[in-house]
């Protein structure tokens, strides 16, 4: 598959978000909130509200669906977030998974020293320690004990688990390759300076998938360019325009101690370009390193080679937090709807937490019992809000804020012919439509059905 738009101009388009306020509005509705709030925060740590939950599910649920759900060659996973200790050994992050971290030796703050210019504190202008290496991984005991050899870690990355279930899916599944293996969970970094909202946090969600090729460079290379392409495209596919989107590929020294060849696909946040995805060739690597330390064979039988090997992996790595950052960024409008002027954000209907509102219009004979029936029978496939309160005017701009794209009004001609005003998001057009099909329209124009 090709990608739509690879090669997009540095050139921001004019834009009326900004991180200020899309952080507010997550906020204010109910999207986001900084963990522990009533205590006052826990830095760079953040809790998603009742509406966030939602979008973040939908997030998953739209990588899950292309990713496994339609494929016939990749299937799931939910690996544990604590592992035996041995594997980060083998994986090479007890070793590897460090950041380079210099101190000021006059306001005391810590950076990383591949992130500043220059050799003195971007903060004070004071001295720096000369660079230590950090380990980013959070250690733990697991039992009573609180000795070394009860010491685990909470995975970096969710891909572990799934090479050291890579024997596990090949013995019960019948697979044959290519084919991949993916899931989605949490994972934990102890990053030096996270930041930018949920753009970089210590726990965060990650969507990895680990795609196993016979090693063979030219079958690497095929799969590595269609996994960036598909992975390119899926974001372009649920509504993040495609000249805020680029690759990347890594230079030879910033690739990690797994990597033969990474690229990103980078979304144009409003602080800069930033990586939303690596799609990395992995090669071996991990399953050599897992076979070696667990003594266990990690081969595959090419039935028609009649050979063993272990097979060599593309992984495409996503973000669920940085995903939602960058839908929500892309999606944030304003404009003005009767003389006013809205915030509206076009998610894609499919991301959307909420896919349609119901509001009886009380003063139009529209009754309660009427809209809370509508309401249940929308409910039974997406999730719906109810508001009788205030203004149509009002409680529309209030859904357009997070996204809800339909709106369903009751009134007076409701309660005699049985039809409802489906009323769009983005163009504020209305119609009328039957009860009796409001269902199989709303299924149709949110598209979670339609072919991607
Ligand atoms: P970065 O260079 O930004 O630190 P990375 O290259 O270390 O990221 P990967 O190890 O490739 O990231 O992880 C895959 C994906 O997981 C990233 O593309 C990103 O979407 C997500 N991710 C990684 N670290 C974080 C974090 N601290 N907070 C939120 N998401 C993260």
């Amino acid at each position: 598959m090709s990608v739509e738009n690879a090669t997009a101009s540095q050139a921001a388009p004019a834009r009326a978000v900004t991180m200020e306020k899309l952080v507010n509005l997550c906020k204010r509705r109910g999207l986001v909130f900084p963990t522990s709030d009533i205590y006052g925060g826990l830095g760079s740590t953040f809790d998603y509200g009742p509406l966030g939950v939602e979008l973040k599910r939908n997030v998953k649920e739209a990588w899950w669906r292309e990713t496994v759900q339609r494929r016939t060659d990749v299937l799931g996973l939910d690996s544990a977030i604590l592992q035996h200790p041995r594997t980060w050994e083998a994986s090479g992050h007890l070793q590897n998974f460090t950041d380079p971290l210099v101190d000021c030796k006059n306001c005391k703050q810590r950076f990383r020293a591949d992130h500043i210019e220059g050799d003195r504190c971007p903060e004070c202008g004071g001295e720096l320690t000369e660079a230590r290496q950090f380990n980013l991984m959070f250690k733990t005991f697991m039992g009573p004990l609180e000795d070394t050899a009860n010491t685990v870690y909470l995975r970096p990355e969710t891909a572990q688990g799934i090479f050291a279930n890579f024997a596990n899916v090949i013995d019960t599944q019948r697979v044959k390759l290519p084919f991949g293996i993916a899931q989605t969970g949490k994972s934990f970094r102890n990053e030096i300076t996270p930041g930018n909202f949920i753009f970089r946090t210590r726990e965060f969600e990650q969507m990895e998938m680990e795609f196993f090729v016979k090693p063979e460079p030219a079958e690497e290379q095929r799969w590595f360019d269609y996994w960036v392409g598909e992975r390119f495209n899926w974001y372009v596919r649920y509504g993040i325009a495609s000249d805020r989107l680029r690759l990347r590929p890594h230079a030879q020294d910033e690739l990690s101690h797994y990597s033969r060849g990474t690229t990103d696909v980078e979304y144009l946040y409003p602080f800069g370009w930033g990586e939303l995805e690596g799609i990395a060739r992995r090669g071996s690597f991990d399953l050599d390193q897992h076979a070696k330390f667990s003594g266990k064979d990690l081969t595959y039988f090419d039935e028609e080679a009649k050979a063993r090997y272990r097979p060599w992996v593309i992984e495409p790595a996503a973000g669920v937090d940085r995903a939602m950052l960058a839908f929500m960024l892309d999606a944030y409008d304003e404009d003005v709807v009767e003389n006013e002027t809205r915030i509206v954000l076009r998610l894609d209907p499919r991301l959307a937490p909420v896919k349609a509102a119901i509001y009886p219009l009380l003063r139009k004979g529209g009754h309660p019992e009427k809209a809370q029936a509508v309401r249940e029978l929308i409910a039974r496939y997406f999730t719906t809000a109810y508001d009788q309160a205030g203004s149509i005017g009002r409680r529309y701009r209030r859904q357009d804020e997070i996204g809800t794209p339909f709106g369903v009004t009751i009134d007076h001609q409701t309660m005699e012919d049985d039809t409802v005003t489906l009323r769009d998001r983005d163009t504020t057009q209305q119609e009328r439509v039957p009860i009796g099909t409001l269902v199989a329209t709303l299924v149709d124009r949110i598209g979670w059905y339609r072919e991607a």
